[in-house]
């Protein structure tokens, strides 16, 4: 029996009738682009953050791409962000125009370090993009008084957070706009590509939907030079049902992250800290090993699979080099790309699979 890292078709099956019903309004309307589907979800997910604005766009990376420009960054700008991350996250920043600058992290937690903004910070630094890696919220009070000190934008990088929350606080609804991915093994996943941006400026937010709309609010009149990146309504009509349990789900991985916990108690592993106030939503269950790679072959050939996320910090990626400050390392970072390792988690994950999982590791 093969245990995958993820399982999209197991969620399918729980909620298949839905879903396909959700489909079928959508083509028995034609409306394929935007429209009420798209704008009913907007005004359900952004209620779901806790703010009052939401734009749906492409797919995340236009999320963070889009919200950079609408906040008027580009060429000659600096962007502080982590090296522990999806590519997507330094992407959005050089297509915007501006060069993205690499913090470490922190030892226990594995997310932006809010000491370490200092030594990122120039003249030309304009905002800071704090990804909550693994589906835990960063340690907002230190980036947000950092940010306000100097005046930078901050754009939550929520791709990996639908629903984690801090001191009571969802994620999207720290920064001055936060971007979600639906990409299908997101946390909330579309059936296909899809994203959003979400905040409390309505102007913010309006800029980022002309922009994701070819520069228009009207049909025929085109404000600015603009881009093709909307939500398609079959994605915005799948998404309108699968928000209905994303809460269930969470609360799923909550206790699935809590069985291995309790699991990996004595193991010579580590685990990602959460600190007081955290609520993580467990996006990924990652644990840290010094013989990563032995250890995912015992696992592979037990039946398990499982994944790293990342192997390559962005800083060594060859797109990417040398954008750390002063030149140097990210010793952090570094450490934890050859250590991390991200075990089987979704929400219809059996607990008998997680205490097997764990049984392999704590023999290894
Ligand atoms: C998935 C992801 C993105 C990009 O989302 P896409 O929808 O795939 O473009 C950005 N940042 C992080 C941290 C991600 O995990």
């Amino acid at each position: 029996m093969k245990i995958p890292l993820v399982d999209l078709s197991a969620q399918y099956g729980s909620i298949k009738p839905e879903v396909d019903a959700a489909i079928q309004r959508v083509i028995s309307v034609s409306g394929f682009i935007g429209g009420a589907e798209v704008a009913g979800f907007e005004r359900e997910f952004a209620s779901y953050c806790g703010v009052p604005f939401c734009a749906g766009v492409g797919n995340g990376t236009d999320a963070l791409f889009l919200a950079l420009k609408a906040l008027g960054i580009g060429p000659g700008d600096e962007v502080v962000t982590v090296a522990l991350t999806f590519i997507a996250t330094a992407e959005a920043v050089t297509a915007a125009g501006a060069a993205p600058v690499f913090v470490d992290v922190r030892e226990d937690t594995l997310l932006m370090n809010p000491d370490l903004l200092a030594r990122a910070l120039t003249p030309r630094t304009k905002a800071v993009i704090p990804v909550h890696l693994y589906g835990q919220v960063c340690e907002m009070d230190g980036i947000l008084d950092f940010a306000k000190k100097h005046d930078l934008a901050v754009i939550e990088d929520a791709a990996q957070a639908h629903g984690a929350g801090w001191n009571g606080k969802r994620a999207g609804g720290f920064g001055n706009a936060a971007c979600f991915s639906f990409y299908p093994g997101k946390n909330l996943g579309a059936m296909g590509d899809a994203g959003a941006v979400v905040g409390n400026d309505p102007g913010l937010i309006e800029k980022v939907r002309m922009l994701a709309n070819h520069g228009r609010r009207e049909k025929y009149t085109h404000n600015v030079p603009g881009y093709n990146s909307r939500m398609d309504a079959i994605q915005a009509a799948v998404l309108r049902e699968k928000l209905k349990h994303l809460d269930r789900w969470n609360s799923a991985r909550r206790r699935l992250a809590g069985l291995y916990i309790d699991g990996l108690a004595g193991a010579d592993v580590r685990l990602q800290t959460v600190p007081e106030g955290g609520d993580p939503v467990w996006h990924l269950f990652v644990i840290r090993c010094r013989e990563r790679d032995r250890l995912r072959e015992k696992l592979k050939s037990a039946g398990f699979e499982t994944g790293v996320h990342y192997p390559l910090p962005l800083h060594l990626q060859p797109a990417y080099l040398g954008k750390v400050p002063g030149g140097g390392s990210l010793p952090i970072t570094e450490k934890a790309a050859g250590e991390v390792l991200s075990l089987p988690m979704y929400p219809e994950l059996e607990e008998d699979a997680v205490a097997r999982i764990c049984g392999v590791i704590r023999d290894a």
